[in-house]
């Protein structure tokens, strides 16, 4: 099988690979750059099963700025460019009981917020009652809730600038504008095998590269044959150790199960009541929700009129090395005996209610919660987002781009510069995010 040649191969078409693709192809128009994926079509991993909420709610600056611009980024698709995300503003509310928002940690997401010019808002007990009828605010008396550690919502954090939107459509529109810039086809189907290292120079010596040798990725081993280029992009995500290992890269991320259960509000009117809670946002629901205990959340889902519950479950919940095909069967038992219950105490609303649908994937962790954007030996990669890589896409991608075409700073959407240099491993200048769902 003949040899092609690429400047670029990016390696993984889900959000990161797409937004990547497009930034590296606008910037350098006359290079060749080649996206492959496994899957049949863009963003059909982990891309397609998140919450797709977005926030700028972040207690470090490193993922505010991250997600404030990207989000601004994608008002500006669907705003101005007309390209509908179904990005809705339906906030973010934390829930938090009063030991909780006192907190030394969560003084200091607010301070940063506030320096870092997020807006949010705080209600008190009172208020939230009056807000959301529904919502039991008081467990005294509550063996059950005293059993289950539930801490009551005597405070809630709300970000009225997050809300949620279709990862599908986001996805399509840098794939879309990629495709208008590109030069070579994406391809589909394709699975990567190995990365290919070689000896710079080569000089053919049997079993080279030898240690002494300089070396360095020169393309990737697929299913359908070898291509060389000057740089590989790997934004397979939760996989990427998968690639990075045999060639001695340590990608410093794990995976872990995360799942989402879907239920819709149907013939209950105390769940309509819920999805069409007033007062949080110009579109009259409820804002996507985190309760104070144990880490469950839901989002509303106004097109299906219902809800999708999910949890960031974190001590017992395993981390895997990379994620496996197990990972992505939800565990129907999970929603039933270790959601449910805690979202029926705090919403009787849900009492009773079942998922129609469920789904499962995986967070790709890194250890301090801020995503990786680094070049090695040929290799640039674009992973750890941590569970919320959708909301700071379009800054990683640019980040990346920045990054390979060797500029100091990158410029974010709205005009900040940040170094492009800031999410590497030799020279991370980030701060350590607490605030993980
Ligand atoms: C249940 C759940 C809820 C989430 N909720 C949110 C949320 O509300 N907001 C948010 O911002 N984020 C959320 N996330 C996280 C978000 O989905 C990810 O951060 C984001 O999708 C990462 O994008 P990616 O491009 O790195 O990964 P992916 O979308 O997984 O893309 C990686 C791609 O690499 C390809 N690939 C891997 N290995 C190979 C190979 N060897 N050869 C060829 N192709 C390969 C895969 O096929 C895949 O298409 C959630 C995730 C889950 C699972």
């Amino acid at each position: 099988m003949s040899e092609e040649t690429f400047d670029v191969i990016i390696v993984g078409a889900g959000v990161l690979g797409v937004a990547t693709a497009y930034y590296i192809q606008l910037n350098s128009p006359e290079k060749k750059i080649l996206l492959i994926d496994r899957n049949l079509a863009a963003g059909q991993a982990n891309t397609a099963m998140s919450a797709a909420a977005v926030r700028n709610m972040f207690a470090s600056s490193t993922n505010q700025i991250l997600t404030d611009t990207s989000i601004k980024y994608f008002e500006y698709v669907q705003n101005e460019l007309g390209h509908e995300l179904f990005f809705e503003k339906t906030g973010y509310l934390w829930l938090l009981s009063e030991s909780q928002f006192k907190q030394e940690s969560v003084q200091l997401w607010m301070q940063r917020m506030k320096a870092s010019g997020v807006h949010y808002k705080v209600y008190n007990k009172k208020e939230l009652k009056e807000l959301i009828p529904g919502l039991n605010v008081d467990f005294s008396g509550d063996e059950e809730a005293e059993l289950m550690h539930l801490q009551e919502a005597d405070f809630g954090l709300f970000g009225g600038d997050c809300g949620v939107l279709d990862p599908t459509r986001l996805v399509e529109h840098y794939f879309e504008e990629f495709k208008k810039i590109t030069h070579v086809k994406p391809r589909f189907g394709v699975c990567v095998k190995k990365l290919l290292l070689e000896a710079v120079p080569k000089l053919d010596l049997p079993g080279e590269p030898h240690v002494w040798q300089q070396k360095k990725v020169t393309g990737v081993i697929t299913d359908k044959g070898t291509m060389r280029a000057k740089t590989v992009v790997l934004a397979t995500g939760a996989w990427a150790n998968e690639l990075l290992d045999p060639v001695g890269i340590d990608s410093m991320t794990k995976a872990k199960k995360r799942q989402l259960f879907v239920i819709h509000a149907e013939d209950n009117p105390k769940l309509h009541d819920l999805l069409d809670t007033k007062g949080f946002n110009e579109l009259g629901c409820i804002p996507f929700t985190i309760l104070p205990s144990a880490g469950v959340y839901f989002r509303p889902q106004l097109q299906e009129r219902g809800f999708w519950i999910g949890c960031g479950d974190k001590f017992g919940r395993g981390y895997e090395y990379i994620q496996t095909d197990d990972m992505m069967v939800p565990e129907s038992a999970y929603y039933e005996n270790s959601m449910y219950p805690v979202l029926a105490k705090y919403l009787p609303a849900f009492e009773s209610a079942r998922p129609v649908n469920s789904w499962a994937g995986g967070y790709c962790y890194s250890p301090d919660r801020i995503p990786f954007v680094y070049e090695e030996c040929g290799v640039l990669v674009v992973n750890g987002a941590s569970g919320s890589g959708i909301m700071k896409a379009d800054a990683l991608g640019r980040i990346a781009d920045a990054l390979y075409r060797g500029e100091p700073e990158a410029e974010l959407f709205g005009g900040k510069h940040v170094s492009s240099k800031m999410l590497s491993i030799k020279d991370r200048n980030v701060e350590i995010e607490s605030v993980v769902i």
